[in-house]
């Protein structure tokens, strides 16, 4: 399985905002063995978000996106995906209980708040798309065709994630080792590694730790194991925290 993940947003685009939920995301889906093919920032423009799902879902097993949720002017995600996949949004009886039942726990707790929702509007999604309920906030997200459109805000994003998280599921299994080799003492072993058990092997220099993270990733388990046992005989190896205590840098020599 592979997949793309759309994170839309003006703040993310000006660097006003971090945008942690594409990261929280691709590290889900690859712990799950999905891999992400791309991960790309869109404004809040309706024709950008729609033109871009649409491409996406052709091209990737599943599209998820996140932010550009809720009832601002400013948010306009749901309609762009309904339009990516040619439906008019509707409101949908499940989302709507869900706003109705959010929006009651909140009221409860905030008995002199006046709030004006307009219902219809939060649960509306694409016809025919299939509600997933929001058990953080307002916002339900959905699920069309094999889009997964999500909140934004990141609390929001992961529990309604949660929803669905069982739907994501692929064969590419990764290991990590740490080495305090210089990366250029390495180069003949990991090209090595990757041409005799076909597996991917990236390798991640990190000054601050002092070491070069090295990732065997592969569908086969097998391969992957091979790899890693091949590698572990020809570099020095060390645990995830061990390089700190050198006096040398590694990093990229
Ligand atoms: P919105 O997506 O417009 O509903 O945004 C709700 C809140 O979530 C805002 O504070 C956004 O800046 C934040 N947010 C939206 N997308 C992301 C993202 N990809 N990563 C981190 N925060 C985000
Ligand atoms: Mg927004």
């Amino acid at each position: 399985m592979d997949a793309a993940l759309i994170t839309v947003g003006d703040e993310l685009l000006a660097g006003d905002t971090t945008d942690t939920n594409a990261t929280w995301l691709a590290g889900q889906l690859t712990d799950r063995g999905v891999v992400v093919r791309r991960v790309l920032t869109v404004p809040d423009d309706e024709t950008v978000i729609a033109d871009t799902v649409r491409e996406y879902s052709d091209a990737f097993d599943a599209v998820v996106v996140t932010g550009g949720l809720g009832g601002t002017p400013d948010d306009v995600t749901m309609d762009a995906v309904a339009r990516a996949f040619d439906r008019p949004l509707a409101p949908d009886d499940l989302a709507r209980e869900d706003v109705e039942r959010t929006l009651a726990a909140y009221l409860e707790a905030n008995p002199d708040l006046e709030l004006d929702v307009d219902v219809d509007a939060e649960a509306a999604i694409p016809r025919d798309a299939r509600p997933i309920i929001n058990p953080e906030g307002l916002s339900p997200g959905c699920v069309v065709e094999n889009a997964y459109v999500l909140p934004g805000i990141p609390d929001e994003m992961e529990a309604v994630f949660g929803e669905v998280a069982g739907e994501f599921a692929g064969e590419v299994r990764s290991e990590t080792l740490y080495t305090t080799d210089p990366e250029a003492n390495m180069i003949g072993d990991l090209a090595a590694a990757r041409e005799r058990f076909g597996v991917s092997v990236g390798c991640y220099p990190d000054r601050e730790a002092r070491h070069n993270r090295l990732k065997v990733s592969g569908s086969d388990a097998d391969s992957v194991a091979g790899a890693v046992e091949f590698l572990r005989e020809r570099v020095t190896t060390v645990a995830a925290d061990e390089g700190r205590d050198r006096e040398e840098t590694v990093g990229d020599r």
